[in-house]
């Protein structure tokens, strides 16, 4: 066997990063991989809910998060171009009533430095390619990019790999949730229009 670790991770997004910085806290042993050679470069969850700014608090990260973030109180619904309802985050009983807009990016930056701190680098461009379970244990099967392979034994793997999870196709786990049949479409970019940029906006139509 290559390596020991209690926790193997798999994925470097904001959950494979907020579960490493928790077990670091708690001197768990792990090791955290993503088959991705660099960070993410897009926004994608750039709306952090207040509840998520409670978890970063007691993480320590939800100080530079709220600096380098842009914080909205209001957002509004827009179906078929029209005005259909306002969102008020204002009141909502949390000790960060707003919602927190960061490009996940950022984001992960923040949570890897963190991680750093504590020691720890995510190991980048390695793929889990497979697990074999024991009653107690599991062997992950990683692959990095040049080819090479190494075997990390852990107490548990966890899948921290995104919506469409490559642990829970190999593992035959059903997908119990339900998926929405919509298309949407992400670009980042500057827009120069009339409307409010102290509030969101979200626009629905039937395209
Ligand atoms: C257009 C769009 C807009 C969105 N807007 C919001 C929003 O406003 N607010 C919000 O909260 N969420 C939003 N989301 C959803 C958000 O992107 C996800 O909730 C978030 O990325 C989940 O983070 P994660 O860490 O679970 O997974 P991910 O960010 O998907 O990270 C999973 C990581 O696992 C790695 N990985 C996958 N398979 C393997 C493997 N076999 N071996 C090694 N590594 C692997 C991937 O490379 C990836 O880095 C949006 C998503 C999209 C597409």
């Amino acid at each position: 066997m290559d390596e020991q670790v209690d926790v193997l991770i798999v994925g470097a997004g904001p959950t494979g990063l907020t579960l490493g910085l928790t077990l670091a806290r708690y001197g768990v042993s792990f090791q955290i991989i993503d088959r991705k050679t660099t960070p993410s470069d897009n926004s994608r969850a750039i709306g952090i809910q207040p509840r998520t700014i409670e978890v970063f608090s007691r993480l320590d990260v939800a100080q530079e998060v709220l600096e380098r973030a842009r914080t909205i109180e209001r957002g509004n619904l827009y179906f078929s171009g029209q005005l259909t309802a306002k969102l008020e985050f204002s009141k909502l009983v949390t000790p960060y009533p707003f919602v927190t807009l960061l490009r996940q990016n950022e984001t992960e930056d923040i949570l890897e430095r963190a991680l750093q701190k504590h020691g720890h680098v995510v190991k980048r461009g390695e793929t889990l390619s497979s697990i074999t379970q024991y009653p107690s244990r599991t062997i992950a099967h990683l692959t990095a990019t040049d080819g090479r392979t190494r075997a990390v034994e852990a107490k548990y793997v966890v899948a921290a790999d995104g919506a469409n999870s490559s642990v829970r196709r190999m593992l035959a786990l059903p997908f119990s949730g339900k998926s929405f049949k919509e298309a949407w479409v992400l670009a980042d970019l500057k827009a120069d229009w009339p409307i409010s940029r102290e509030e969101v906006h979200i626009f629905f139509s039937d395209l």
